[in-house]
């Protein structure tokens, strides 16, 4: 099943990730795909929203994964941008995360490809300068 959403605003881009929120169940995994500055931040801080969390969301670039307790389902951040190796998966305890009780979102996930569960959600963010700077497509994809 593939669904397109095509957004020409930040907060349409958050209606997005919101409602999709509000529909996840636990143990789901989604992957968020899209170059630098084309919304993944923006994404899914409307995607915490759909969680019911109130709290600001920031990039763990550093970090790798960032917990969230406090909204309806555990979220998990994760941003692997920075990863060297796909063992430092492991370290950070990444299986139990995957494979728990919370929802997880990884931005950049095509670099962790090879360690994806079997069955995800994919979320791709595009521009098209031809549509305007502020254009974006959303494809969402159930893997
Ligand atoms: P990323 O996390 O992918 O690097 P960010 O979410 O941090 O990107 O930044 C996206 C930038 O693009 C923000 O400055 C945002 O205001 C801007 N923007 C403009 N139009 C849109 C849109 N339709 N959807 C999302 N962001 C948009
Ligand atoms: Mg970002």
């Amino acid at each position: 099943m593939i669904e397109v959403f095509e957004t020409n605003t930040p907060e349409e881009t958050e209606e997005v990730g919101r409602k999709l929120a509000e529909e996840s169940t636990p143990g789901q995994v989604f992957t968020l795909i899209g170059d630098l500055g084309v919304g993944k931040t923006v994404f899914t801080q409307g995607f915490a929203t759909g969680l019911n969390i109130d709290e600001a969301i920031c990039s763990p670039t550093f970090t790798i994964v960032q917990e969230y307790d406090t909204g309806r389902l555990p979220f998990y951040h994760f941003d692997v941008y920075r990863i060297g190796d796909v063992e430092e998966m492991d370290e950070i305890g990444y299986e139990d995360y995957v494979y728990g009780d919370g929802v997880c979102l990884i931005e950049w996930a095509n670099l962790i490809q090879e360690i994806l569960p079997e069955h995800y959600i994919q979320i791709t963010i595009e521009k098209n300068l031809e549509k305007g700077f502020d254009y974006r497509k959303i494809t969402i994809e159930h893997i």
